[in-house]
């Protein structure tokens, strides 16, 4: 008898336990923010072998390869970011769509990806953002607050990305470079394989790596090797991750120089 008693506790405690983990997701998931916590991830790190991380992150799509490496992720159980811009198709709205519902994290990157435009004032790259956010948001029901400057925060077009930066910061949005990168939109023609090959140099040497890829209609060869990729880091023993709110930012800037001698 009190064998059972001890028992229905347990099992009390533990539908508790899993009540609490999918509330938490439920509380995770309208922040625009991917069912994986960062939490979770901290604990398997902490009861794995290491901790190292890989963030897969696409830029600039919907394109004509997003279902596809939507299914790529799905087949191998992986979440990444989605770094979107403004797109009116309806195929584009279903790929915004699946993005969240599929547990990956919808992330901003710019409603026109026009650098003179975006860039020509902080009130034009402000308009330009507030559009694709509430354009996604209409969409599905997500409101994102995750960035990533066209371009990255290092790129020349900004001329000072400073007060870009500081407008990124006053909306309480968190922007994100990479330390890892396969240059797939510097080269179209580079195979899959030399692409990987250069995303595995940059994460090899380090415990957490952002990976810049692109979602564009002429990345392809970033699509062929993605299974590739997903296998390698798996079988070295990372642990690929979606961006949320808790993951460690990388920085192009340093974050010091951007908030010394502003204006009053
Ligand atoms: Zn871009």
């Amino acid at each position: 008898m009190k064998r059972k008693i001890i028992g229905s506790v347990l099992m009390m405690l533990l539908a508790a336990g899993f009540f609490y983990q999918v509330n938490d997701q439920e509380k995770v998931n309208p922040l625009g923010i991917a069912g994986q916590t960062e939490a979770e991830g901290g604990l398997l790190a902490n009861n794995s072998i290491n901790s190292k991380k890989v963030y897969l992150t696409f830029d600039d799509g919907p394109s004509d390869h997003t279902d596809e490496i939507l299914d790529i992720l799905k087949k191998n159980d992986v979440k990444a970011t989605f770094f979107v811009i403004g797109k009116k198709t309806s195929t584009a709205k279903k790929q915004y769509q699946r993005i969240v519902l599929e547990g990956h994290t919808l992330a901003m990157h710019s409603y026109s990806h026009n650098y003179e435009q975006i860039y020509s004032s902080v009130e034009a790259f402000g308009k330009d953002l507030k559009e694709l956010q509430q354009y996604l948001y209409n969409i599905t029901e997500v409101k994102p607050f995750i960035y990533r400057f066209p371009g990255g925060s290092s790129n020349t077009c900004a001329g000072d990305i400073k007060p870009y930066i500081r407008y990124i910061n006053r909306q309480g949005w968190l922007y994100f470079d990479w330390n890892a990168l396969s240059g797939d939109a510097l080269d179209f023609s580079v195979s899959a394989e030399k692409l990987n090959q250069n995303i595995l140099k940059d994460v090899r040497r380090q415990k957490v790596s952002i990976v810049l890829m692109h979602d564009l209609h002429e990345t392809k060869h970033t699509v062929e090797g993605l299974e590739k990729l997903i296998k390698t880091l798996k079988g070295e023993g990372y642990q690929i991750l979606p961006i949320t709110k808790n993951t460690k930012q990388v920085h192009h800037v340093s974050m010091s120089t951007v908030f010394e001698n502003v204006p009053k």
